[in-house]
């Protein structure tokens, strides 16, 4: 009997011990991106609804999106600006090989699945941004992948002539010396009236800290931007969000809301 107890106390407690993590954090991120009806569905919402702020942004010269936009802005031709990587390219295959191989993401895998250039596109992005093409909006694509567009062989124009996408070396802004992104918005802005913003981190909107209270400070701050000027596409695999929990596991369980 006494041992008994001693077997379900042991079975007990085991219980309240934290679930053992999947064998990889994006198993089920990666799954829902490339099998979830609801996930192209979510951003072709997203993308339909930036199509339609499209045209009222377009009859208003007073109409900006970026914050670095604090020139006289009334008379430049307008422009949109999107992020590439989990907003008009969809590198989830990328994933899949580092799941697949029980590897972590580095930067050097990423930069070699740059270079096989066979991402395809977020469902939505294309039709958006032929739509925008012919209302005369300039597409301008702020990336923090690695590329040249000067480059005629350079593997991301490759990818976006492939798949169809409005491609010009001029306005595609790859990352320079850092990541955050407020300086090639704000040279965008010199030239263009800036429509909209299309991102899937708030760092594609405007600069955050990474921490998370400050972060939901700024998310309600900006509460009229969202779905207005700002258009967020869902990215449950990476991201800045998970910077500021922190990579570590333990961290991670801290940060889980009861
Ligand atoms: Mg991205």
């Amino acid at each position: 009997m006494k041992r008994f107890a001693l077997l379900s106390f042991v079975a007990i407690a085991a219980l309240a011990q934290p679930v053992a993590p999947h064998p990889d954090q994006n198993l089920n991120g990666t799954l829902w991106m490339q099998t979830s009806a609801e996930y192209a569905a979510l951003t072709t919402q997203a993308y339909r609804a930036a199509g339609l702020a499209l045209s009222a942004a377009l009859a208003d010269p007073n109409w900006t999106a970026a914050y670095e936009q604090t020139n006289d802005f009334r008379g430049l031709p307008p422009a949109v600006i999107l992020d590439l990587d989990e907003t008009v390219l969809d590198n989830s295959a990328q994933q899949v090989n580092l799941i697949r191989n029980g590897k972590a993401f580095t930067e050097e895998g990423f930069t070699a699945w740059v270079k096989e250039a066979r991402a395809l596109a977020i469902p939505g992005a294309v039709q958006f941004l032929h739509q925008a093409q012919l209302k005369g909006v300039a597409p301008h694509y702020i990336s923090n992948r690695i590329c040249n567009p000067a480059d005629p062989d350079d593997p991301t124009a490759k990818v976006l002539k492939d798949l169809r996408i409005p491609y010009s070396p001029d306005r595609l802004h790859c990352k320079t010396a850092g990541s955050n992104k407020t300086d090639r918005r704000k040279a965008v802005a010199q030239k263009y009236r800036i429509l909209l913003l299309i991102g899937d981190d708030f760092n594609d909107f405007t600069a955050v800290p990474d921490n998370v209270a400050e972060r939901a400070k700024l998310q309600a701050f900006y509460e009229p931007m969202w779905g207005t000027k700002w258009f967020v596409m869902p990215n449950p695999i990476y991201g800045s969000w998970e910077r500021s929990v922190g990579f570590d596991l333990g961290k991670k369980f801290e940060a889980l809301r009861p």
